[in-house]
């Protein structure tokens, strides 16, 4: 065994985290299905392996960036007697359960298991703005710190192999709506001729400045005080959305983003809470465990 480290799944993240190794001055083995995204990082000096088990007898550490929960087992399934004893760092997006489903698998074949949740585009691997979260296995995070930290800003969340994948779907939860919302107020600009490329230049600092806003509803969440002062009311909201809902249609403009979040705060008013505070949302949302 050599200390060098074997990458299964060379997309666009998993080449990118394959070539920060390499440029680390690591040893690494690379495999991917299709032999022929291994050829830019062989050319770089990567030992190329033509089957994943090849790949994982070459190194201790197994980092694993495929497709899906389902793609991982369709390639680590067949080769489970060859990774036991090794650790695998696995950065596939999956949801909590899939996560926890692996690290359950990973420890009846003897593997050990770090989830990972990259909050990052490839592009980013290496970088300042690259953070990835971790959780599962602590003594496997902290024995290869050295190689997680040069992919990224690196946080471990805790032993539940979940709380990686949580954090992570938790977040890009925020920046897909988001994205919606941005893309429904393009179209209504658009219904006058303005570009969404200059919406987006006064959408963007709009944005980042609502964003201070976060804390604040944190704070009312957390202290569960939604009759508290100085709070938007879900009655304000209310008016302000059925403004909203009102002016899209108008301009011929869909209300499919505005109608859920409108239905949240409705459903809040309904049950009375009328004057509290527009972060009572929040009791519906999390009322549906
Ligand atoms: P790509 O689509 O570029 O690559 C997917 C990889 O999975 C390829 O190596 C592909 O192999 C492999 N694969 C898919 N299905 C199978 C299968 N059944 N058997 C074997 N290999 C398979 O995706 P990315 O690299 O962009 O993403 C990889 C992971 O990283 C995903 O879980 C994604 O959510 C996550 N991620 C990606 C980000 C991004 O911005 N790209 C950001 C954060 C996380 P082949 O080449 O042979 O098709």
């Amino acid at each position: 065994m050599t200390t060098s480290t074997s990458f299964l799944g060379l997309g666009a993240m998993g080449s990118a985290l394959a070539a920060t190794t390499l440029d680390a001055g690591r040893r690494v083995t690379v495999w991917n299905r299709n032999s022929d995204r291994t050829r830019d990082l062989g050319a770089r000096g990567a030992i190329v392996a033509d089957t994943a088990a090849k790949a994982i007898a070459d190194s201790e550490v197994i980092v694993v960036c495929l497709f899906d929960h389902r793609s991982v087992h369709t390639v680590l399934d067949p080769v489970a007697t060859d990774l036991s004893g090794r650790t695998v760092i696995n950065l596939t997006t999956t949801t909590p359960e899939e996560a926890r489903e692996l690290a359950a698998w990973a420890d009846a074949h003897g593997v050990t298991y770090l989830d990972g949740a990259i909050m990052a585009v490839p592009e980013m691997i290496g970088g300042p703005a690259s953070a990835i979260f971790y959780s599962g296995t602590e003594d496997a995070y902290a024995a290869h710190r050295d190689l997680l930290d040069r992919w990224g800003t690196s946080t471990w969340f805790g032993a539940d192999a979940g709380l990686a994948s949580l954090y992570d779907l938790a977040m890009l939860t925020g920046m897909y709506t988001m994205f919606a919302g941005f893309l429904h107020g393009a179209a209504m600009v658009g219904t006058a001729g303005i570009s969404a490329t200059e919406f987006a230049a006064r959408q963007a600092p709009f944005l980042a400045a609502m964003s201070e806003q976060l804390a604040g509803l944190a704070a009312v969440v957390d202290a569960e005080d939604y009759a508290g002062e100085g709070q938007q009311s879900l009655q304000f909201t209310d008016t302000a959305l059925s403004a909203l809902r009102r002016a899209s249609t108008d301009q011929g403009v869909a209300d499919d983003v505005l109608a859920p979040v409108h239905d949240l705060v409705r459903r809040q008013i309904a049950a009375g809470f009328g004057t509290h505070g527009t972060a009572r949302m929040f009791e519906g949302l999390r009322s549906a465990r």
